[in-house]
């Protein structure tokens, strides 16, 4: 039986607070994570929204960037949103910039482009089941290019916008800005499976797994 997960949202920069209810509607502990330290409690990661240059910079100069690189690394369940997305990215188009990396992909980053920089659009997604998606889009990226291990789960204008690779989730849109807890919910679950999994290798004498070394 497993209670309720510890959820980090990396509160850098950009919008966090709105991922906290979202985790926490859903039957998670969240908490705000600002140092490298505060990760190692952690079940799970959110990376927020915001201007992923400036969490590059930010993050690169704090030593915070190499420790998410090792903890995601060593398994620790992420969800990104836009430019969570753009963060755990391989490569972006334009290159250039600091990224944490971790999923097979390249991503676009504005790439719907000026005049639509912002919209919203309903988006079928199997995987969470039921109705199509209310997704907000702003300034959002979409994936250009990805390997085999990535599972897109949802597309719009034919560019995937919602993936997952292992314990890696990404969304191109902010599923925090609407009411519907449908893909934090499958975020929770990611983590749920994984502290099992955790919980499953001790039990059998396994190496127990630290984020952090
Ligand atoms: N356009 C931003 C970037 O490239 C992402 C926007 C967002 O997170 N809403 O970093």
């Amino acid at each position: 039986m497993i209670g309720r997960p510890q959820v980090g949202v990396l509160a850098v920069q950009g919008a966090f607070a709105e991922h906290e209810e979202a985790l926490r509607a859903v039957g998670a502990d969240a908490c705000q994570v600002r140092i490298a330290d505060e990760l190692d409690t952690l079940d799970g990661l959110v990376i927020p929204g915001g201007e992923s240059t400036t969490f590059g910079l930010v993050a690169a100069r704090s030593g915070l960037l190499e420790r998410l690189r090792d903890v995601i690394g060593a398994g620790l369940p992420v969800f990104g949103t836009c430019a969570g997305m753009i963060m755990l990215a391989r490569e972006t188009t334009a290159g250039g910039q600091a990224l944490v990396g971790g999923m097979d992909t390249v991503v676009r980053r504005n790439a719907f482009g000026r005049q639509v920089a912002s919209f919203e659009a309903d988006l079928d997604m199997s995987v969470v089941g039921g109705a199509p998606v209310p997704a907000v889009f702003i300034r959002a990226p979409w994936i250009e290019t990805h390997g085999p291990r990535v599972e897109v789960l949802a597309s719009c204008g034919g560019h995937p916008v919602a993936a997952r690779q292992g314990d890696m989730l990404v969304t191109a849109f902010h599923p925090e800005f609407t009411d519907d807890r449908r893909v934090h919910a499958l975020f929770v679950d990611m983590v749920r499976a994984s502290v099992a999994r955790r919980a499953a290798d001790d039990a059998a004498g396994g190496a127990v797994r630290v984020w952090a070394q």
